[in-house]
Order: structure tokens, then sequence, then C-alpha cells
């Protein structure tokens, strides 16, 4: 008999299907129905315990999440806390900016302030991706996934990014995960790996214009980047590394005209850099928390683990603590990016009684293999 631990001893019992589990359903409150965010996994192949184990999971986090709003009924004002969220991003960024060129921050610390508000664009726009804010007014989730890239220019156009986003769920872990396989997850550790933490972008054009698609998968791979890559993403990478550039070519005792060197510094320190910074913390935290190439299809137990060590909190500060709680994503997409943070202690436990991986630090050695052979 097959049975998976709750936290209060109690034990669930088969039979169990796929519908069941509910795995990437949006909970009784919000139920999905626009279709361009609708995420279809097979979990046909899975064994009837992990099936099990992530329906409790689920379900654990269902239950919480609606007493959360009970306790605190402002969390139903989704798409209020979505526009409160938006707007601290943006203002948070552009202020900061805006410290900078009145002399009232260094560099630096704008840079680093961007970069945390910036992180908040991330998860605004991932909550807009899995339409989580304004569901029925998709006008207004494009005019807001707009606004948060324009404050991130180092990331692939957004309205691009919900497909590739819904594939990840749909085939994360397996090499159909574009959108992880590209931000360097599975990848053997080395220089490339490495410089693709900061900058995904250039390798992998570097890649496409210098070799040949090695099989139909790399095919779709490289359409795909050049695809999402239209717009701000290559407004950003000029601005980057001409600011490199002209830097070492002044060092070097080249003559560089000075407003123009001035005019990429200012870019790069308010809108650039924070993003090559943000980009690497959320690269470095989600390609290693997430497991890569051996996966089963479909199995949520086996996509993710828990990647909260202490010493990675400088990464986690500019990816809003994504390794603590992004795991918690993969089993119930209904919340948005606050609620997982507040339930993140009441649901860790349950990961773990039901076998998800906390501080799998040998996936750095299997890069990213779920198993060790
Ligand atoms: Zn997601
Ligand atoms: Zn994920």
């Amino acid at each position: 008999m097959t049975a998976a631990p709750r936290t209060d001893g109690t034990e669930v019992e088969l039979p169990v299907t796929a519908e069941e589990i509910g795995l990437f359903g949006t909970g009784a409150a919000a139920p999905l129905d626009a279709a361009d965010v609708d995420i279809p996994v097979d979990t046909r192949g899975l064994t009837p315990d992990d099936l099990v184990r992530a329906r409790v999971i689920t379900s654990a986090i269902r239950q919480r999440s609606q007493e959360l709003r009970r306790e605190h009924p402002v969390l139903r004002h989704q798409d209020a806390l979505g526009l409160v969220a938006f707007a601290v991003a943006v203002l948070g960024f552009t202020g900061s900016g805006a410290l900078y060129l009145t002399g009232v921050l260094p560099w630096y610390g704008t840079l680093l302030l961007s970069a945390a508000f910036a992180a908040v664009g991330h998860e605004v726009e991932h909550d807009l991706i899995h339409a989580l804010y304004f569901r029925r007014r998709r006008a207004v989730r494009y005019a807001l996934l707009f606004g948060v890239w324009a404050i991130r220019p180092y990331t692939i156009n957004p309205v691009y990014r919900i497909r590739l986003h819904l594939r990840h769920h749909a085939y994360s872990g397996l090499p159909d995960d574009i959108e992880e396989v590209s931000i360097t997850n599975g990848k053997p550790w080395g220089a490339v790996r490495l410089y693709s933490l900061l900058d995904p972008y250039v390798p992998a054009l570097v890649r496409i214009l210098t070799t040949r698609p090695k099989d139909a998968e790399d095919a779709l791979w490289r359409r795909t980047i050049l695809k999402a890559s239209l717009g701000l993403t290559p407004v950003a990478i000029t601005i980057w590394y001409a600011f490199l550039g002209l830097h070492v070519a002044g060092r070097l005792g080249a003559s560089v005209p000075p407003g123009l060197l001035h005019a990429l510094t200012v870019l790069t320190v308010v809108w650039v850099g924070p993003n090559v910074w943000r980009g690497f913390c959320l690269h470095f935290i989600s390609s290693n928390m997430h497991y890569q190439g051996d996966v089963e299809q479909g199995n949520v137990l086996q996509q993710t683990q828990v990647f909260n060590r202490w010493y990675l909190v400088p990464f986690q500060v500019f990816c809003l603590n994504f390794g603590s709680t992004h795991p918690i994503h993969h089993f119930y997409v209904a919340d948005p990016f606050y609620v997982r943070q507040l339930m993140e202690r009441d649901i860790h436990p349950v990961l773990a009684a039901n076998g998800v991986r906390f501080n799998d630090m040998g996936t750095f050695a299997r890069a990213n293999r779920y198993h060790a052979d």
C-alpha cells in the first residue's frame, strides 16, 4: 500500500489520478480560464507514491493559502496588491537612479538598491505570466509586463517569455526546458558557465552564429533565443559592452569621447548595471535549485530543491528569496510571490516530509542531475 506522510502523522491513501492532484490548477478561489496561461502536464509515467506525495504538498499549500486569506483579508485584493508591487518596483528603481543623478547615492549604492527593486519587478513579471493579476484584463497585464521590462532591459521580451515559462513548468528538468537550459542549468562547470550566469545572451548569440544546430531541439532553442531577444535586450547588451570597452580603452590610453563615456556610465549605473548583477544572482540560484537532464516528466518532487543555506543570502536578496520559495510555486502556481513568502515556514516541513530535497550542494558536482549516477 502506498502512502505519503503528512506532517500531522496521518497518511493519504491511493488511488489518485493526475487530475486530482491539480498540479497546475489555480485553486478554488481563482479558476484558470485563460487559455494562454494553461499548463498541460503529462504525469502518466509517475509512480502512485510520487503522485500522492505531490498531492499532499499541493493540498497543504492550497489550505495554507486559503488560511492566509482568512487571516489577512487584504490578500484578497490581489489586483491592487499587484499594482502596489509594480509601483514599488518602478518607483524604487527610478528613484534610486534619481538619487545617483543628484549626487545623494554613490554608484554602488544605486547599483545594489536598484537591483533589489528590479528583483521585485521580476516577481511581478512572473506573477503576470501566470495571470495572477488582472486575470480577465489581458491588455492591463501586457501593459504591466512591458512596464517591468522597461526597468529590466537585460532580459528577454516578457510576452515571449510567457510561452517559454509555461514550457518550463510543463517540461521542467528535461532538455526541452529551454528557459532553464538557457541560464546554464545542466551545463558542466567552467569559464563559459560562470560567464553565462552574468550574461546568458552574448555566449548564446556567439554559439548560434558560430555553430550549426546539433538536432531539432537545438534548432528550436536557437530560434527561441533569437525571437525572444527582440526589443530592449540588444539595447542593454550594446550599452553594457560599450561601457566596458570604452573604460578599458581609456585605461589603456586610447582617447575616448568624455561625453559618450559619461552617458554610458550613467545608463549603466541607473539602468543596465543593476540588472547585470540581479541577473547573475537569479541565474545562479535558479540554475542550481532546479534539477536538469534526468528528471522524470511531470515529477514535481524531482524538479526543484529548497536552496536556502545562510551563505546564499547575498544572492537571495537580489532575487527575493527565490531559492527558498520557488519550489512551493512548482507545486501550486496560484499564489503571488508575497503569499509564497508568507507560507514558507509552514510549507517547508511538508516538502521535507514528502521527499523534496533541501540544500543538496552535490548538485554542483553533478551538473544539476537529480540522480548521482
Ligand atoms: Zn512559474
Ligand atoms: Zn521553476
